[in-house]
């Protein structure tokens, strides 16, 4: 028997609009308390059928929606389908012929919350972040499997967030193959490995193939700084652009010891590549020191702000590094920067880089807004969905 939640009068709005999410503080009611992660069928305040939604018992974001249709509950079916959903939409995007790395699931864009799936070659690798989406694995993962012969599915759910969802972390093969440790992954032209069981989030950063192609057009005859270069994808991407020297930054040993196998694996002459292992902040002022220059430089650091208190002392480090990113740009020099933090929107991530110049007296102007990758869709009832924002600024 599926339990009920009624919803306090006038809570109901946001549901009615879609949204997926439903926090404790709207709840009036359970008929019982069910397991968690367990599918409840969700009502107003006068019992009228708003969705189903999966229970997180110990989370203030307490339901998260799987479907808003009473003839749709979330069983076998229904996890096909919405697998099925995603995986044409990324067919229909001509995903598959342009790389072989791609996000088959983004979680609520794609109708499942608390679960994302990218796809290396014929490696799935799934990540459940939800107690709603740990009770359905079983279903989600024979949707998957009906999708097309993988190779391996792996689980990589070592994520943080799931201690506040009741779940332990949890990594390792689920289905077939163990992946090998290295996975080769292409992306238009660009070779890339991809370390599916250590590696950041799944293993590579897909949401920034329309940016890193975007960098390759531009990045002829230029010197190339790329800061937070992770394995080195901007950097590639620049060198085989026809850069005329790329200088990749990380605090990450294992990055960017694979950032140099990339750039070997894609035949570019080791002449003009240097990998730096370092604070980017410290080296962004040692280099004002030194009086160095660049044409373009690449900015995508990690979450700096993640939570809303987070968000005042991350918009000063964002700033702070745009701003002694603005020092050392030629003249005619590219500035791409990036958040990837949800709580940084557009708005003021423009303000925050349009501050930097001014505080750095740079002439500059902001000639592209740059997205996330469409492979990580934002649906029109949860723009939640948009985390990763840039802008090329350009300095005259
Ligand atoms: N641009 C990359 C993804 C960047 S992920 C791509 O397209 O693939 C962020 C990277 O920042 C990680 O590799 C992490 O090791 C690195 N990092 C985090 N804090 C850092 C710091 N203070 N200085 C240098 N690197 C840092």
């Amino acid at each position: 028997m599926m339990e009920t939640v009624r919803l306090k009068p006038g809570r109901e709005k946001s549901a009615l609009q879609h949204h997926p999410w439903l926090f404790s503080g709207a709840v009036a009611g359970i008929t019982a308390p069910p397991a968690n992660g367990d599918t409840v069928q969700v009502t107003d305040s006068r019992g009228g059928f708003l969705g189903y939604a999966a229970w997180s018992e110990a989370s203030q974001l307490r339901l998260r929606f799987w479907s808003f249709a009473e003839d749709v509950p979330p069983d076998g079916h229904f996890f096909r389908d919405r697998l099925e959903r995603a995986w044409r939409l990324r067919l229909a995007l001509g995903l598959p012929e342009r790389s072989s790395a791609w996000r088959l699931v983004h979680a609520e864009a794609d109708g499942l919350p608390g679960v994302v799936i990218d796809c290396y070659e014929r490696f799935a690798v799934i990540q459940l972040s939800s107690a709603g989406a740990e009770f359905q694995k079983e279903k989600i993962l024979a949707g998957l499997l009906a999708l097309r012969d993988w190779e391996g599915v792996y689980e990589r759910s070592d994520l943080e967030i799931r201690t506040r969802e009741g779940l332990a972390e949890r990594c390792g093969v689920l289905v077939g193959a163990e992946p090998p440790e290295l996975v080769e992954i292409h992306e238009d032209d660009r070779k890339f490995l991809v370390d599916i069981r250590h590696g950041h989030k799944t293993g590579f950063y897909c949401d920034q193939r329309d940016n890193r192609a975007l960098v390759q057009r531009l990045a002829a005859g230029k010197s190339v700084l790329n800061l937070f270069s992770y394995t080195g994808g901007f950097g590639v991407a620049a060198a085989l652009g026809g850069a005329r020297s790329v200088v990749n930054v990380d605090s990450s040993r294992p990055a960017l010891e694979l950032a140099e196998r990339n750039f070997a694996r894609n035949g570019l002459s080791e002449a003009c590549r240097t990998q730096v292992e370092a604070d980017c902040f410290s080296f962004l002022r040692r280099c004002r020191g030194e009086k160095r220059h660049f044409d373009l430089i690449v900015l995508d650091p990690p979450k700096l702000a993640d939570s809303k208190q987070a968000l005042t002392r991350g918009a000063r480090a964002y700033k702070d590094a745009a701003l002694q990113s603005f020092h050392l740009l030629n003249p005619g020099g590219m500035l791409f920067t990036f958040s990837c933090s949800g709580w940084m929107k557009r708005e003021l991530f423009a303000k925050v880089m349009a501050d930097a110049a001014l505080d750095a007296h740079c002439d500059a102007a902001a000639v592209l807004e740059l997205n996330q990758a469409p492979d990580h869709p934002v649906p029109c009832a949860f723009p939640e969905a948009r985390y990763l924002k840039g802008q090329l600024l350009m300095k005259r």
